[in-house]
């Protein structure tokens, strides 16, 4: 779930060679995150903050453009878009 949550949050499908956003955990890695969570990665951290970036700086150039109300939360957040749009995948 942490590992799909990233991908949406770093914009993209790319993996890491050990830690939570290995492509393909080994039985070893399983039997590691029995102990204690996987980590992540400097390169995934950095690659989570440039998505937000990312999404943010699009957020901002489309918030000129009406958001069509089924789009819109019915939670009182001011019309913002929500997460599982813009997110160029
Ligand atoms: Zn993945």
């Amino acid at each position: 779930m942490v590992h799909e949550i990233t991908h949406i949050l770093q914009g993209e499908a790319r993996h890491s060679a050990e830690g939570i956003m290995k492509a393909r955990w080994t039985p070893d890695d399983l039997a590691a995150m029995g102990v204690k969570p996987l980590t992540f990665t400097a390169e995934d951290v950095d690659l989570i903050y440039q998505g937000m970036d990312y999404r943010e700086a699009h957020a901002k150039a489309d918030s000129k453009t009406p958001i069509p109300e089924h789009h819109r939360s019915r939670s009182g957040n001011n019309g913002e878009i929500s997460m599982a749009h813009g997110i160029p995948l």
